[in-house]
């Protein structure tokens, strides 16, 4: 393994150089800024009286909250995630992947009234480069 600061030829898997004691073992660069994309939310004005926002969790965590005809867009690391979006009369979930493909996905999501519980869909419905 030659050392990338003096050129010395040190023997495979050391650690550091014999010669300059450098590290030869770098960790990847963990990068400070990780890619971002987005989701955007747009919750039709559909239900008349409910006026409670949607909150809106990805793999767990709540990122904010849409309130009835409103459009709101979260950035979303790269990756694969859950989406879960609960109003208390109404929940829906779904998974998506933000990648360089698809970076900015537009998710439509109405609630659809059942005779028990309610449905929020998440519906992809566009995404940008
Ligand atoms: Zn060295």
């Amino acid at each position: 393994m030659i050392c990338s600061k003096c050129g010395n030829n040190n023997v495979e898997g050391a650690n550091f150089c014999t010669n300059c004691a450098s590290p030869l073992n770098q960790p990847p660069a963990i990068s400070a800024n990780p890619q971002t994309g987005s989701i955007t939310i747009t919750r039709p004005k559909k239900f008349l009286g409910c006026a409670v926002p949607y909150t809106v969790y990805i793999d767990g965590y709540l990122i904010g909250t849409v309130k009835n005809n409103q459009s709101v867009s979260f950035p979303v690391y790269y990756g694969n995630h859950n989406i879960r979006i609960n109003c208390g009369m109404g929940i829906g979930e779904s998974q998506f992947v933000i990648n360089d493909e698809y970076r900015h996905l537009v998710f439509n999501c109405p609630m659809r009234l059942g005779a028990f519980s309610n449905t929020i869909d998440i519906n992809l419905v566009g995404y940008q480069k």
